[in-house]
């Protein structure tokens, strides 16, 4: 087959996949974004096991593929994170130490047969018959030109041992490099999706966890709760005392609701005075149990001005909770969290409050 057969078998078996993607789209009511395009193209295309198999627990489950779903899709197998200019820059930096590593020891071989070359002509100048070293060939003047071979090995063998010796240091001079490359990545992923004042995770990283979150529970058919906490009368305690006696409290805020928290659980600093914490296998119930958890430990802190050894009183909270229900938006479920918040502010504050379950979707 030549090259133009080739291209328009490729062309003609592109057309069917972009067929089966948009018919598909339309049936499922997908609006036909790039994004939806490439999910349901790699689907087709058979490229993308982990996407088919997901598309299909999903359609098994009788689950309709609205253009949120299709974007939580394209968001965990089509599109991927960015990655950051820092992680760019790490890249680029790699690239430079493996050249200079390939370079020094493309050096080194070619030392090293250099080496091999010397050594065999000195074996050559000393044996010419090929007999027993330091034989009979050896003749007047002997001493004087086993003492040059001798020199010529012993300068030959110290520019190996040179060699050995630089590129040992530029070895070890590239693992340290790397070592702390490796750290400086740490702390780029660490920081791109950590909320420097409280030290818990960022919103962005929060909405990308509660899709992850989300799709998992429902593949596993576990159920999953979203907690929205905002502080009560905040605003006051802050005209009060002050914005940075204000930031030392929503820190002190965070650290309790960690210690609220397991491992399985995220915490998320979610707005000004607000956080939201996704429980994966928690249902309402224990959901509210938790919150009320988090609500009573907040409520027992003193909060305490230490410079002045002053007592601010305490501080309360309000807690709206939504169970995940499988298939919904999103956004809805995060809507039923908040009104479930405000109703809380409604009644009274320092309270929590369950969002009821939506009717069937
Ligand atoms: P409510 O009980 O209804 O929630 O009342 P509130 O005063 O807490 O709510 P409101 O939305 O009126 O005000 C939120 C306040 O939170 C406004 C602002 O002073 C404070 N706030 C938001 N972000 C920060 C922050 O980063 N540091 C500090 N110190 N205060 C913040
Ligand atoms: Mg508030
Ligand atoms: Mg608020």
């Amino acid at each position: 087959m030549d090259r133009e057969g080739l291209t328009e078998d490729g062309l003609e078996a592109a057309t069917r996949l972009a067929e089966q993607a948009m018919a598909r789209m339309a049936r499922e009511r997908v609006a036909p974004t790039p994004e939806n395009f490439a999910v349901w193209y790699a689907h087709y295309s058979g490229r993308a096991p982990d996407l088919s198999r997901a598309i299909e627990i999903l359609a098994s489950s009788g689950q309709a593929f609205s253009t949120q779903r299709s974007a939580d899709l394209y968001d965990r197998f089509v599109g991927g994170r960015r990655e950051t200019e820092a992680v760019r820059a790490a890249g680029l930096s790699i690239q430079t130490m493996l050249d200079e590593l390939l370079s020094q020891l493309e050096a080194f071989d070619s030392g090293t047969s250099r080496y091999g070359a010397v050594l065999e002509t000195a074996r050559g100048r000393l044996d010419p018959g090929g007999g027993s070293v330091g034989g009979a060939a050896m003749g007047p003047g002997g001493v004087d030109q086993l003492r040059q071979l001798l020199a010529l090995v012993a300068g030959e063998t110290r520019r190996m041992v040179d060699q050995n010796q630089s590129l040992q240091s530029q070895l070890s001079s590239s693992n340290e490099q790397l070592s702390e490359l490796r750290r400086n990545l740490d702390n780029v992923r660490r920081e791109a999706v950590t909320d420097a004042l409280t030290g818990l995770f960022n919103r962005k990283h929060f909405d990308g966890e509660l899709r992850r979150l989300a799709t998992e529970a429902m593949e596993v058919g576990a159920p999953v709760s979203l907690l929205m906490i905002d502080i009560d009368h905040f605003k006051r305690f802050n005209d009060t005392w002050g914005h940075t006696v204000g930031d030392t409290v929503l820190a002190l805020v965070a650290r309790t609701i960690r210690d609220c928290i397991r491992d399985t659980e995220m915490a998320a600093r979610y707005g000004g005075e607000e956080f939201a914490v996704i429980a994966p296998g928690t249902d309402l119930a224990m959901a509210v149990r938790m919150g009320e958890r988090i609500r009573d430990a907040v409520s027992k802190k003193q909060v305490v001005n230490r410079s002045r050894n002053q007592s601010l009183g305490s501080i309360t909270l309000s807690v709206g909770i939504a169970e995940y229900r499988p298939g919904e938006p999103l956004a809805a479920l995060v809507q039923r969290a908040d009104e479930a918040l405000y109703a809380a502010k409604r009644q009274g504050r320092d309270q929590v409050v369950s969002a009821a379950q939506p009717t069937a979707l």
